[in-house]
């Protein structure tokens, strides 16, 4: 029998979030071995769906609720539109990235739709097997098998597709749904709108991280992981003690406690590489440390290693772009 399981595609300011684009593949991948599958997406809010050209795998339908009501999130407006899709193409399971809304809304919805909610899904061993799934724990040193009860699911996963998923080929179409009926006052309370932090670029969402630990020294010493990360087009990360000291806000924090990230490039500046740390960049691409001792365990997991002191170094890679990039 056929079976079909949705894909929640959050956006934010009109732009559909990468998280939810790897979401998709990571979904596509799974089924891709299990015949009677398919996908289907759920897309909130006005957003240009042309930017998933060429950035979805597989096939599939998206149901595109295209009105202004869904700009911003709503968790009683965003739930009955879920639960709808849900129903509509008659989906036995419903996938999330882990991100701060679907962390409010999944539990929502697993509670109106009686569903087995699985959070933090890795799915590492590569399989999807409609029962339940896997989550990585102990920061990374074990996988636990997690097996849901009920007949509807629902899963955050965190882990992002194989380099290898095919997106030649692909075929998604969308059908934009028909503006709902119902008025302001059926979801109150209503969110007006939503203030950023200035200069603030979401670690969950940046394709380059520039990120320091303790050794950086203080908060005036991240003045240059900004400028790099201004040169780069990147954003600011930073490790637990950083937070803790107030040098950065929880919101660049990198770690089981903080974000999870999967840039193509991630420099660690003057950080150690504590396990706890290293759970959070597992599918970063391209990882380059610097960090003054050659025995610091980051450098197990990087790519690239300068082996010297931050205040020495940064400041001559910084010179140095500057240079490549006014040539350029
Ligand atoms: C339950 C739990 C959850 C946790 N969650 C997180 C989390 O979410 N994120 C996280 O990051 N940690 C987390 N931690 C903390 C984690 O165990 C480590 O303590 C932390 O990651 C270390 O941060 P750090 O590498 O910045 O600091 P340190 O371990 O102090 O390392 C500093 C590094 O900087 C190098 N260094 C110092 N000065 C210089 C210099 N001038 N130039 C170059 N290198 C220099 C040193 O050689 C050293 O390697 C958690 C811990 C627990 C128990």
């Amino acid at each position: 029998m056929m079976k079909t399981v949705l894909v929640f595609l959050e956006q934010r300011e009109g732009a559909i979030k990468q998280a939810s684009i790897d979401t998709w593949n990571r979904v596509q991948e799974l089924v891709a071995f299990r015949p009677g599958v398919t996908v289907s997406g759920i897309l909130a809010g006005p957003a240009s769906t042309l930017q998933l050209e060429g950035m979805l795998a597989g096939t599939g339908v998206i149901f595109h609720a295209n009105d202004e009501a869904f700009r911003l999130y709503n968790p009683e407006r965003y739930a009955r539109l879920v639960a709808e899709s849900m129903k509509r193409v008659d989906a036995t399971s419903l996938f999330f990235a882990d991100t701060v809304l679907s962390r409010d809304l999944a539990p929502r919805l697993s509670v109106r739709l009686q569903a087995s909610l699985l959070s933090g899904c890795s799915f590492d061993n590569g399989r999807v097997d409609g029962a339940g799934c896997q989550r990585s724990v102990y920061s990374g040193a074990a996988l636990a098998s997690f097996a849901a009860e009920r007949s509807l699911k629902i899963f955050t996963i965190t882990s992002r597709p194989t380099r290898c998923t095919t997106i030649v080929g692909a075929q998604t179409s969308v059908v934009v749904l028909e503006p709902s009926d119902c008025t302001d006052a059926d979801f109150f309370p209503m969110v007006r709108s939503i203030t950023m932090h200035k200069g603030i670029r979401d670690v969950a969402e940046a394709t380059i991280i520039v990120s320091g630990g303790r050794g950086m020294g203080s908060s005036g010493g991240f003045r240059l992981l900004e400028e790099l990360a201004l040169l780069l087009g990147g954003a600011v990360g930073a490790s637990r003690p950083v937070v803790d000291e107030g040098w950065r806000p929880h919101a660049e924090q990198i770690g089981q406690t903080g974000k999870t990230v999967a840039p193509a490039l991630y420099l660690a500046c003057a950080i150690s590489g504590a396990p706890q740390h290293l759970a959070a960049i597992g599918s970063a691409g391209t990882v380059v440390a610097i960090n003054r001792d050659p025995h610091a365990p980051i450098f197990d997991v990087a790519d690239y290693g300068i082996v010297g002191d931050v205040h020495l170094v940064l400041p001559k890679l910084i010179e140095e772009l500057q240079d490549f990039l006014q040539k350029r």
